[in-house]
C-alpha cells in the first residue's frame, strides 16, 4: 500500500485529467497504459472463451441456412471454405487455453481474426451461383463484426486484422483480373468495416472511461484507508510528545489488569509529575516549556522497556508508566531510575525550589488485582502516592501505602 497521500492525490488528479479528456487519442500515458492493457487482456480473454461459443452457434444457424437454400448441383468450393470456419473456432478454442494467448492476446487473436477475414473475403469469390454468392457476402459482414467487436481486440489490432485480412485476397484477385462483386463487397466488406471502425473506437473509449473510472475509485479507497490510518493512530498518540496519550493509557490499563487479574500476575503503576513546571514556563515561556516536556517525554519513552510497558502522558505535565508483571520492589527501582534519569538530563531550572534542574515527583504502586477492585483503584492509589511525594517535599519517589515520612528520598543534585 502506498503511504504517501500526496502521491495519491497526483495520481487521483492524473486520472480526473484523463476522464475529462476528449478527442481521438485513445492511449494513456506509459504506466497506466500498461495497467489498462494487462487488466483488459485478462478480461478480454474470459469474454474470449464465451464469444468462441457463440460464434459456434452462428456458425451452426449459417450451416443449416446455407444447405436449405443451397443448389447442390453447383455446390463449387464453398463447403471447404466454410469447413474452414470450423476448424478456426475449434483451433481458438485449444489456443484459448494455451500460455502463449494469457501472454499475447491481441497478437494471437489479431492472427486469427485476420484468417477469419481472409476467408470470409475469398469464400464469395469462388461461388459460381449469383444468389448464394449474395448469401456468403452478407456472412462477412457478421465475420467483420465479430473480428471488431466481438473479440476485445483494441482498435489497432482489430483493424490490422480486419484490412489486414481483407485487402490482400481483393487486391490479388484484382492483380489477377477476377471478376469481383464491387457492388456487393463495397457496401458488405467496406461498409461494415467503416462502421465496425467507429463503433470499436466508441466501445474502447467506453471501455476505458470504465478502466480509469475503477483506478479512481482504487485510489479513493486508498486514500481513505490512509487517512483512517492516521486518523486513528492520532486518536490513540499525544501531539505534543509523541506519547501514548489518556485513551491509549486507559485502555492498555484495563487490557492490562484483566490480564493480570486472568494470570494472577502484579501491575504497576508510575504516576511522574513535573516540579514547580508553571514558575518553569513563567520563567523561560510556554515554548521552552512544550520542549522540556518532549525531553522528559523521551526518557519516560526509553523506561518503556517491555513489550507490554507503555509510557503515557496523562495530561498536563503528568506522565504515566504502565508496568505489568511489575512488583513493589522492581517497581520502586523503576521510579527511582526514571527521577534520576529525569535530573540527569540537567535542564536548569532556576525557579524550582528543590533543586536546581527539572525534577519530578513520582508516586508508584504496584498490586495483585482482585475481582473486588477496579483498575481505577490503582490510578487512584498511584495519585494519591504522588501527591505525598509533592507533600513532603517534592523530587522524590513514594510508594503507596509507605509513611510519606520513609519515603525514598532523592539525594539533592
Ligand atoms: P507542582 O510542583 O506542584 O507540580 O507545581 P507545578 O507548577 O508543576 O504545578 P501546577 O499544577 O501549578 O502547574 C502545572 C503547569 O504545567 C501549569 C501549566 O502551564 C503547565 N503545563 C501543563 N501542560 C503544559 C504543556 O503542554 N506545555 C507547557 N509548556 N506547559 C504545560
Ligand atoms: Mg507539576
Ligand atoms: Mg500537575
Amino acid at each position: 500500500m502506498d503511504a504517501d497521500p500526496s502521491h495519491t492525490a497526483d495520481n487521483a488528479g492524473q486520472l480526473e485529467g484523463l476522464l475529462d479528456r476528449h478527442g481521438w487519442r485513445l492511449k494513456f500515458p506509459p504506466a497506466l497504459e500498461t495497467r489498462f492493457r494487462s487488466h483488459h487482456d485478462n478480461d478480454a480473454l474470459r469474454i474470449f472463451r464465451s464469444s468462441l461459443v457463440y460464434l459456434a452457434l452462428l456458425y451452426l444457424v449459417m450451416a443449416v441456412t446455407a444447405l436449405t437454400v443451397m443448389d447442390w448441383d453447383s455446390v463449387g468450393a464453398w463447403p471447404f471454405m466454410f469447413s474452414g470456419f470450423a476448424l478456426l473456432i475449434i483451433a481458438a478454442w485449444r489456443v484459448s487455453y494455451s500460455q502463449l494467448i494469457r501472454q499475447r492476446y491481441q497478437q494471437v487473436v489479431c492472427g486469427m481474426a485476420a484468417l477469419v477475414v481472409l476467408l470470409a473475403v475469398i469464400n464469395p469469390m469462388l461461388e459460381q451461383d449469383p444468389e448464394f454468392r449474395t448469401l456468403i457476402h452478407i456472412g462477412g459482414v457478421f465475420a467483420v463484426v465479430v473480428v471488431y467487436l466481438g473479440l476485445s481486440l483494441r482498435l489497432p489490432y482489430a483493424m490490422l486484422a480486419g484490412w489486414g485480412g481483407g485487402l490482400p485476397p481483393l487486391y490479388v484477385a484484382h492483380s489477377l483480373g477476377m471478376p469481383l462483386d464491387w457492388v456487393l463487397i463495397v457496401p458488405t466488406y467496406f461498409g461494415a468495416s467503416v462502421l465496425c471502425m467507429v463503433l470499436g473506437f466508441r466501445d474502447e473509449r467506453q471501455r476505458r472511461r470504465m478502466f480509469l473510472q475503477g483506478e479512481l475509485l482504487r485510489e479513493d479507497r486508498h486514500r481513505i484507508a490512509t487517512l483512517a490510518e492516521e486518523l486513528s493512530r492520532q486518536a490513540l498518540v499525544d501531539g505534543l510528545t509523541g506519547l501514548a496519550n489518556r485513551r491509549q493509557f486507559d485502555q492498555a490499563l484495563r487490557r492490562e489488569w484483566a490480564r493480570a487479574l486472568r494470570e494472577e500476575q502484579p501491575l504497576a503503576l508510575i504516576f511522574a509529575d513535573i516540579d514547580y513546571f508553571k514558575p518553569y514556563n513563567d520563567h523561560f515561556g510556554h515554548q521552552e516549556g512544550d520542549d522540556c516536556m518532549r525531553v522528559l517525554a523521551g526518557v519516560f519513552r526509553q523506561q518503556a522497556r517491555r513489550a507490554t510497558d507503555l509510557a503515557a502522558r496523562y495530561g498536563g505535565e503528568e506522565f504515566v508508566l504502565l508496568l505489568p508483571g511489575t512488583g513493589r520492589g522492581a517497581a520502586i527501582q523503576r521510579a527511582e531510575e526514571l527521577a534520576e534519569a529525569v535530573r540527569a538530563c540537567q535542564l536548569p531550572h532556576p525557579r524550582s525550589q528543590c533543586a536546581p534542574v527539572v525534577t519530578v515527583s513520582v508516586g508508584v504502586v504496584s498490586a495483585m488485582p482482585d475481582s473486588g477492585t477496579g483498575e481505577e483503584e490503582l490510578v487512584r492509589r498511584a495519585d494519591q502516592a504522588l501527591y505525598q511525594a509533592k507533600a513532603a517535599g517534592r523530587n522524590r519517589v513514594q510508594f503507596a501505602g509507605q509513611d510519606p515520612m520513609a519515603s525514598v528520598r532523592v539525594p539533592p543534585i
